[in-house]
């Protein structure tokens, strides 16, 4: 149980330990940064070779092979969208939420990339473009493409609410994956996973430390712009909360729906190599595997 603030005996050096400066957990140093002009320049000259339509408070798939990059656009009105990835050959390698936020930070821009599950550990995506970058962080600490959030759900809202509402994010993800690999909605549940929230405007509350959202600054024309790492599956819900400014898990909010778009480069970025999963072996301290 949590204790109420002023239950834990404060000890007398209190004032000095919470004067102790933090440390970044994951410094990123070591990594080396994506090679951003490269990537953009593998854009002259690229081809749009698909599109998707993601309805509203529905969701829909779309392939993108490593190599090719891939739009998510705003259009008609301000609208947030959640995002899941796979990796084409094995949906056991999925987008790893958590382990992104450790290492970017709680909201995604440029250069950031898409890391994936346990034991792969690789860059799924990066993002090459983004033209909400401008908002940065606000005066409550908001900020856009969030990695804190996980996906709105009926569990969730069955539990808040008493009620049940079919069109969340995590059912919309759950059918359109369902309908892209013709198995029953139950047996590819357990794939769907905690999301990038695309254009959705959120922190957490200084005072309670709780998650909030506020209008998203996404208008037509806005879009985020990835590179495909690695062949992925991905599935994007046009989020039944809109611009997500008052409520989500109902019809009450304005929805809009979202453009995914696929370009083929003529050539892949110089230098670019499709990274490998973790050169970890598995071991975890017992005699590793041959
Ligand atoms: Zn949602």
């Amino acid at each position: 149980m949590k204790l109420e603030k002023g239950e834990g005996p404060e000890p007398l050096d209190s004032g000095a330990r919470r004067k102790i400066p933090p440390v970044i957990c994951y410094p990123t140093d070591s990594l080396a940064p994506p090679d951003l002009p490269a990537y953009r320049a593998a854009r002259d000259g690229w081809q749009k070779v698909d599109e998707v339509i993601v309805p509203p408070r529905d969701a829909r798939t779309f392939e993108v092979p490593a190599g090719s990059f891939f739009r998510i656009v705003s259009i008609e009105g301000p609208q947030v969208g959640d995002l899941n990835l796979w990796s084409m050959q094995d949906l056991k390698e999925r987008f790893f939420s958590g382990k992104t936020r450790a290492l970017h930070g709680t909201h995604l821009s440029t250069g950031d990339r898409l890391w994936s599950s346990l034991p792969y550990l690789r860059p799924m995506a990066t993002i090459t473009q983004d033209t909400l970058d401008w908002y940065g962080f606000d005066e409550w600490g908001g900020s856009v493409h969030d990695v804190i959030g996980t996906r709105c759900d009926p569990y969730t809202h069955r539990l808040l609410s008493g009620h049940d509402y079919h069109h969340c994010c995590h059912s919309n993800l759950t059918r359109a994956l369902a309908h892209r690999l013709h198995r029953p909605l139950a047996e590819v549940e357990p794939a769907v996973h905690d999301v990038l929230n695309v254009f959705m405007c959120t922190g957490f509350t200084r005072d309670t430390g709780q998650y909030f959202m506020k209008a998203s600054p996404v208008r037509p024309g806005d879009f985020l712009e990835f590179f495909a790492e690695i062949d992925l599956l991905g599935a994007l819900s046009a989020c039944p909360g809109g611009d997500c400014s008052s409520e989500h898990s109902s019809d009450v909010a304005a929805c809009h729906p979202l453009l995914v778009e696929i370009y083929r480069p003529k050539a892949p970025p110089v230098g670019w190599v499709s990274p490998a999963r973790s050169a970890y072996h598995g071991g975890h301290g017992e005699e590793a595997p041959s």
